[in-house]
């Protein structure tokens, strides 16, 4: 089961250009994609009670999906705990856009996510660097979007295990746009595109990419968190 979580406010926000594009939220559009590609789903938003993830929901999922922006601090470290065992344990986690500052990806990559940005509906040429890679797959050489906001190098992230895209932007900005890790025996995804200003996510090749992340980041067999055991009797 993938979880679609949003953070789902600057869709609420009246004249926010994001109430335009996304009516009923980021996580609507992207549940019709997933929909289509059969991939077994729901979706969950901060406002709903215990944050859109009480535990029978977290212990339900397999891949979590996180869109957030403007609330990354009301995100209580209880929950962020909860997620960084169950991805330990071996939980795929996709990490949006401005994720980049939500805890959830401070917590599990150790790092600032400091970055560059300039929001001026620049046109970004996503290249795929990794074409064997099953993110990649059913893509060209690039994805082009014709407006987006630029995210800029120096990308302050651990080294990625897999890089898959590199963004160029009109400005001559690059980025690292598309970065796995694993942490335990789950699977990170960080993908960049998709301020909520502009329609990315409405885009057919940005959903190809999600649900190829989808199905890279579901864990092969059971969820278990990592313990420590001790074990008296030697073998040998
Ligand atoms: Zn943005």
């Amino acid at each position: 089961m993938i979880t679609i979580w949003n953070e789902y406010r600057s869709e609420r926000t009246p004249d926010n250009p994001a109430a335009e594009l996304y009516p009923e939220g980021i996580h609507t559009v992207l549940s019709s994609a997933f929909a289509q590609a059969r991939l077994d789903h729901r979706t969950a938003y901060l406002d709903q009670p215990e944050y859109g993830l009480p535990d029978p929901v977290l212990e339900n999922t397999d891949v979590l999906f996180w869109w957030g922006y403007l609330a990354h601090d009301e995100i209580p470290d209880a929950l962020v705990d909860r997620i960084q065992e169950r991805v330990l344990g071996g939980m795929g986690l996709v990490l949006l856009h401005s994720s980049h500052h939500a805890k959830v990806f401070k917590r599990m990559l150790g790092t600032s996510g400091s970055l560059t940005y300039r929001v001026r509906g620049e046109k970004e040429r996503l290249w795929v660097v990794n074409p064997g890679h099953p993110i990649a797959a059913g893509l060209g050489a690039f994805v082009e979007l014709p407006q987006a906001e630029m995210y800029g190098e120096p990308f302050d992230i651990p080294q990625p295990d897999e890089l898959v895209f590199v963004s160029w932007f009109e400005g001559g900005e690059v980025f690292r746009s598309g970065c796995c890790w694993q942490r335990g025996r789950g699977r990170i995804f960080y993908f960049r595109p998709g301020h909520e200003a502009f329609p990315i996510y409405h885009n057919a090749q940005v959903q190809q990419i999600l649900i190829n992340a989808a199905r890279w980041a579901t864990p092969a067999g059971p969820i278990e968190p990592p313990v420590t055991s001790r074990r008296d009797d030697a073998l040998e």
